[in-house]
């Protein structure tokens, strides 16, 4: 007898998640790692956050809620969308849930049967297509094109469909690649899903991350015909530095939203009952803390960027959001996980292969950790190079 069933069998486990740990290993054993593997801000969640959680704790608030959450909560969320994204969603509408990571999964169960087809532009994040195998349907991937800025465009979405095409995924600002799709490029891609009736899945928890010119558009505030078909998401652990609270949302049409009520309470239930009240207090509060936040990220990218250039054998694009580079390893001619492996053991750099983004010519970096650390994590990686 098979214990595991099929489905699962071939699934990998995370392999970023991997990374981490290993680099975190060998920091524990006293060696002198520079992790530029980190795919979580390395900020600290903003005092007051902690504090509503704290107070909620203490104020007995220990008992389970509504499987969508708090009604406050859902309603603070429906007038950020509507404040922040010009979208209107009606708290019922809205569905809390344990992470963004769970939003995506729920999501994909919801809407997808085994046979079903789900377009994921590659480079993509890591759990996008094990979700998808997870619920029997079919990740068919596309690859996009560096010179494009790691972007999908309408023409290579409409030569991918077929008619078992359910959904598209799109994940803007990106991570592996930091690219941020421009209203006109989400527009397009918009109207290729409305004319054959696919559901986008759009996966903004990277909203706030944007730097330079670069602006963040939700995909369903671009038209009531595109909105009816976007499952949007998003969530507290990239904005506010709450990786570890695990709350994400999902907005979309009554019909999705009652079937992923319906699929987290037989799951999950609620998200953490004091967790949710802390969520409350980062809508509601001052955000000045996150445009401190984002003004230091950008230093560190503008200074990644500079020294990318100036590295031999490597090329990149200017990320416009997120806190990633993907950088181009291609002309070293070393494959993702050898490369990471040699770069781990030998200079001691944390990396992230990109074979886990579905890209082996390149390796993703983070830098959502300090400048001496990636000062010091580039001048290894420009050493290692140079001898490769
Ligand atoms: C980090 C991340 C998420 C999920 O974050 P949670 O911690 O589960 O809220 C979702 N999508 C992408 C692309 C991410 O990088």
């Amino acid at each position: 007898m098979e214990f595991i069933a099929e489905t699962i069998a071939d699934l990998s486990p995370s392999l970023t998640l991997s990374i981490t740990s290993q680099a975190k290993q060998m920091r524990e054993d006293g060696i002198d790692v520079c992790n530029l593997g980190a795919g979580e801000p390395d900020f600290d969640t903003p005092q007051h956050i902690k504090n509503a959680a704290i107070d909620a704790l203490q104020d007995g608030q220990t008992k389970y809620t509504a499987v969508a959450g708090l009604k406050a909560l859902r309603e603070g969320i429906a007038k950020k969308f509507k404040d922040e994204n010009q979208i209107d969603y009606a708290s019922e509408e809205i569905v809390v849930n344990c992470g963004a990571k769970h939003s995506c999964f729920n999501a994909i169960m919801a809407c997808c049967d085994a046979g079903d087809e789900v377009i994921i532009p590659s480079p993509y994040w890591t759990s996008y297509p094990e979700m998808v195998n997870a619920v029997g349907a079919k990740p068919v991937f596309v690859e996009t094109k560096q010179e494009n800025n790691w972007k999908i465009t309408p023409e290579e979405f409409d030569n991918s469909m077929t008619g078992s095409t359910k959904m598209i995924i799109i994940n803007s600002p990106n991570n592996p690649t930091g690219a941020v799709y421009s209203k006109e490029e989400l527009a397009a891609i918009g109207e290729v899903a409305a004319s054959e009736d696919i559901l986008i899945l759009s996966d903004e928890i990277y909203e706030k991350l944007v730097y330079g010119e670069a602006e963040h558009v939700s995909m369903a505030s671009i038209s009531e015909e595109i909105k009816r078909l976007t499952i949007t998401i998003n969530g507290f652990s990239k904005a506010y530095s709450m990786t570890g609270w695990r709350l994400g949302y999902t907005a979309a049409n009554k019909e999705i939203a009652e079937a992923i009520d319906t699929i987290q309470s037989h799951s999950t239930s609620n998200p953490t009952t004091f967790a949710q009240y802390g969520a409350i207090a980062a809508l509601s509060s001052d955000q000045s803390e996150i445009s401190d936040m984002v003004e230091e990220y950008d230093i560190r990218r503008q200074y990644v960027l500079d020294r990318l250039n100036s590295i031999a054998n490597v090329s990149t694009i200017e990320p416009a959001g997120a806190f990633y580079f993907l950088i181009n390893i291609e002309k070293t001619g070393i494959k993702s996980v050898n490369f990471a492996e040699k770069l781990l053991s030998r200079m001691q750099v944390a990396t992230v292969p990109g074979i886990a983004f579905g890209n082996d010519q390149s390796i993703r970096i983070s830098y959502a950790t300090s400048l001496p650390v990636i000062k010091e994590g580039l001048d290894r990686l420009e050493e290692f190079c140079r001898a490769h």
